[in-house]
């Protein structure tokens, strides 16, 4: 079987998560969520964890260092050397990105297909709120939701630019039906040839 290597980019709230996870069973891949990953060191309480703590709750990034060893890690396990991956929430800095276009050939990975979920910041506010509700997390506050679409326009939007010719947009201001339906017929048509 071939790998597959997604990268999915979008704001907090654009609903990456949830297809992430949604894509990544339907094609057989792991699912790599950095904030999931960093959630589960904090609540576990080790040393990345610690180090992470202070910076997500307030909705500020977590220091590129220690991104960069985590995924460098995480891409070499046994299941993604073998099945590929989804990254969703990686990277999110210019710095990340190119320590990724660095990285990936050094390990002898290519990334398929780069996808940019994308939806108003109106819409996203809403849907943060929502979740904070569902979900109890400590960084959807107000305030905090606030300052993590601040910190998305300063340093993730980005990224947009940068991958340009590679983008796939995605409208993601639809039911999670249309966009999954979207997602599956992209990543079919990209990985049938
Ligand atoms: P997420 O679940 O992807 O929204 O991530 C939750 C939080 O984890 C973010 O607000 C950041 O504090 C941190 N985080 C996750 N991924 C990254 C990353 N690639 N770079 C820096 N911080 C990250």
């Amino acid at each position: 079987m071939n790998k597959k290597r997604l990268i999915f980019l979008g704001p907090p709230g654009a609903g990456k998560g949830t297809q992430a996870k949604i894509l990544a069973d339907y094609l057989e891949v792991p699912h790599i969520s950095t904030g999931e990953i960093l959630r589960k060191a904090k609540q576990d309480g080790t040393p990345v964890g610690l180090k992470a703590k202070a910076y997500m709750d307030r909705g500020d990034l977590v220091p590129d260092i220690v991104l960069q060893e985590l995924v460098q890690e995480r891409l070499q396990q046994e299941d993604t050397k073998n099945q590929g991956w989804i990254l969703d929430g990686f990277p999110r800095t210019l710095f990340q990105a190119k320590f990724l276009e660095k990285l990936l050939p050094e390990i002898n990975q290519e990334c398929d297909l780069i996808i940019n979920l994308t939806v108003a910041d109106e819409v996203l506010v809403g849907r943060l709120a929502k979740r904070a509700a569902l979900e109890g997390r400590s960084d959807d506050t107000e305030e905090v939701i606030r300052n993590r679409l601040v910190v998305y326009q300063q340093e993730t939007a980005p990224l947009i630019d940068f991958y340009q010719q590679h983008l796939v947009t995605v409208d993601g201001d639809r039911s999670l039906d249309l966009i999954t339906i979207e997602l599956k017929s992209i990543t079919k048509k990209d990985f049938s040839n």
